[in-house]
């Protein structure tokens, strides 16, 4: 974790705000960050910044009613709060700036895919086709800014805004219609769980960042168990307390242990049980033959067993 300090304060719509970060940060377009709020609770917001345009890292905060971290957010960060960070992650990253794709938002789900667009259109050649779902006007973050790159671009960037409160919630057919001509392209969605599942069910190999999963609170019992990892040649002992994910105890540590997407999606943080038992909350990646063989996930794995080794070691 590092400090970050916030620059400034945007204000996107009545319940969406943007971060302005004073920190200089290597990322991809489309990553997130993973921040520690002073409620002790860790989440993660994507930056809808472009590495390629200069300007400074920024987030966007969408506020969830009754939400703990968010509501916070919305709410109290001022220009010159100093928030806890950890390194930009995810694989929400397109292959080539030069590829044409089909992108996919709902809501807030514009903050990676803004990201995308912008570096795209910064740095690379290809066109983009964007569908982008609201509940009505009002809701519509980065409404003027898609309206200025669009017509900056009209060759690159094409918006298709659809209203909730006006076309109703997107069927699997509208989506496809709509998706038909550009089906070979490279896709993107992120956006609520129901919009997402549509626009897989068209387009199955469509990229997907979920932001609704993987963060739940797990209870802490104040019980314990002993990890003995080996890392880049160096062995180390260290307390496991049973409701804290693996990578975060490494990483904790002082370890440079590898990650990347923190989601169970891709096998960055992958190492070896060699003794003992641990579970995953979430796997995308690995198979049954790759568990038998004793492979986990850091960033998934919590403790089963007193005693736990791991290695990282071929
Ligand atoms: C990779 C990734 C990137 C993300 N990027 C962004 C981003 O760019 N912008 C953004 O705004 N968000 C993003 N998110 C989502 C973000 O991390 C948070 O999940 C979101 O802000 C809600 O957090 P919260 O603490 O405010 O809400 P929480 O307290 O976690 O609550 C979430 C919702 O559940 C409801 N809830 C809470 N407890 C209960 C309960 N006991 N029973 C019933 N309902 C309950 C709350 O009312 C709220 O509506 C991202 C998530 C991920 C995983």
């Amino acid at each position: 974790m590092s400090d970050v300090r916030v620059a400034e304060v945007i204000s996107e719509t009545s319940d969406a705000v943007s971060l302005v970060l004073d920190a200089e940060l290597s990322y991809e377009p489309g990553q997130f960050l993973t921040f520690r709020l002073p409620n002790g609770l860790e989440r993660c917001y994507s930056l809808s910044s472009s590495p390629y345009t200069g300007e400074k890292p920024t987030v966007t905060v969408k506020r969830m009613p009754g939400g703990a971290c968010s509501s916070w957010i919305c709410s109290s960060v001022v220009a010159g709060t100093v928030l806890e960070a950890r390194d930009p992650a995810g694989v929400f990253t397109p292959s080539s700036l030069d590829r044409d794709l089909v992108l996919f938002a709902g809501g807030s789900g514009i903050t990676p895919v803004m990201s995308i667009i912008k570096s795209v259109l910064a740095a690379g050649s290809g066109r983009m086709v964007l569908f982008y779902a609201n509940r009505d006007p009002s809701s519509v973050i980065f409404a003027a800014e898609l309206r200025r790159l669009a017509a900056e671009h009209p060759a690159r960037l094409q918006v298709t805004h659809w209203l909730e409160c006006l076309q109703g919630i997107p069927s699997r057919a509208q989506l496809e219609a709509w998706a038909s001509s550009f089906d070979a392209r490279e896709a993107f969605v992120c956006g609520p769980g129901p919009f997402m599942d549509a626009v897989v069910s068209v387009l199955p190999s469509a990229r997907v960042e979920r932001f609704d999963v993987f963060q739940e609170e797990i209870t802490e019992t104040g019980d314990s168990s002993t990890v003995d990892v080996s890392l880049d040649g160096v062995r180390k002992r260290l307390a496991w307390p049973s409701h804290k994910r693996l990578l975060d105890v490494l990483l904790d540590s002082g370890l440079d242990a590898p990650y990347s997407c923190r989601q169970g999606q891709c096998s960055a943080c992958a190492c070896r049980i060699v003794r003992g038992e641990v579970r995953l909350l979430h796997n995308e990646v690995l198979d049954d033959d790759d568990l038998a063989e004793g492979y986990a996930l850091a960033c998934q794995a919590l403790p089963v067993t007193d005693e736990v080794e791991v290695t990282y070691e071929d």
